[in-house]
């Protein structure tokens, strides 16, 4: 439950998991900017299911590893809905390889896109925050980031960064009724896995007790939980959504 209308902001909701934390939400009754950088079609279909749905919704355009597009984003998020009550800071990408053949692109652009947005956003979005005496900023990490994984030393650094840094943020705004968490999803069914090799994906699931791939809603339940008033005492944590599978 939330009281009052909170406006939500959610990176890359378009697609996969922050489609699903965007519908989540507004069902919740968030009003709740959809980010997209790309996928522009998929984005105002959100946008489209949510105010069909007789919720507010608005779709913003923004490439998140650019703190530049992320200030105008907010800007303008700011000026179609309000101020933003609950950051998700969900957009990544993976740009696997072993160690010893990964480009220094596929580096960069992996720290960029998963971890500098997180810092972009959430810069932005605390000052108004530490105002209003109110907040939920959270980032989805993943469990890589906790237990790695062969061929993700990039995707891995940026995660378990996204959870320094949530940690960090945490203690410098707990007092203040904004809260900070990151969730750590295990192997979801998104367009980000169906692209692994069937090999993958089968010890994949051999590794998951609950013996099957998770889905979207799986997360975005998490998400809507720790985004609503009831959630409030909960704090610098990192959550696995993940079948068990880091246990
Ligand atoms: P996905 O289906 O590949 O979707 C990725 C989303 O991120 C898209 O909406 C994409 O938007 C957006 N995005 C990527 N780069 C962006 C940028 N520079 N600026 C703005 N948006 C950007 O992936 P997913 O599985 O839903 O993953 C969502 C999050 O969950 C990611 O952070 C991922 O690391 C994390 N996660 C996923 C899994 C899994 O098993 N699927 C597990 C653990 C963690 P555009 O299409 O508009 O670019």
């Amino acid at each position: 439950m939330m009281s009052g209308t909170k406006i939500a902001l959610v990176t890359g909701a378009g697609r996969g998991i922050g489609r699903a934390i965007a519908l989540k939400l507004a069902e919740q009754g968030c009003a709740v900017a959809v980010n997209y950088s790309r996928s522009v079609e998929a984005a105002l279909e959100v946008a489209g299911i949510i105010s069909a749905n007789g919720g507010r919704a608005i779709t913003v355009k923004a490439d998140v590893s650019s703190h530049a597009e992320v200030t105008e984003m907010f800007k303008e998020v700011s000026e179609r809905l309000g101020g933003v009550g609950i950051l998700v800071c969900n957009a990544g990408i993976t740009r696997d390889n072993l160690l010893m053949r990964m480009k220094d692109e596929d580096w960069h652009d992996v720290i960029s896109a998963d971890l500098s947005s997180l810092y972009y956003c959430a810069k932005e979005a605390v000052r108004p925050m530490l105002k209003e005496h109110y907040g939920r900023i959270i980032a989805v990490s993943s469990v890589t980031g906790l237990i790695g994984n062969s061929g993700q030393c990039n995707y891995a650094a940026a995660k378990a960064g996204m959870t320094g840094f949530i940690k960090s943020l945490a203690r410098e705004i707990g007092s203040r009724g904004i809260t900070a968490n990151a969730v750590a999803p295990g192997y979801i069914g998104t367009d980000m896995t169906s692209s692994l090799s069937g090999d993958i994906q089968d010890m994949m699931l051999k590794n998951i007790p609950a013996g099957r791939q998770g889905t979207p809603d799986d997360v975005a339940s998490l998400v809507a939980f720790l985004a609503s008033d009831e959630a409030s005492y909960i704090h610098g944590q990192v959550i696995a959504v993940d079948g068990g599978m880091t246990m």
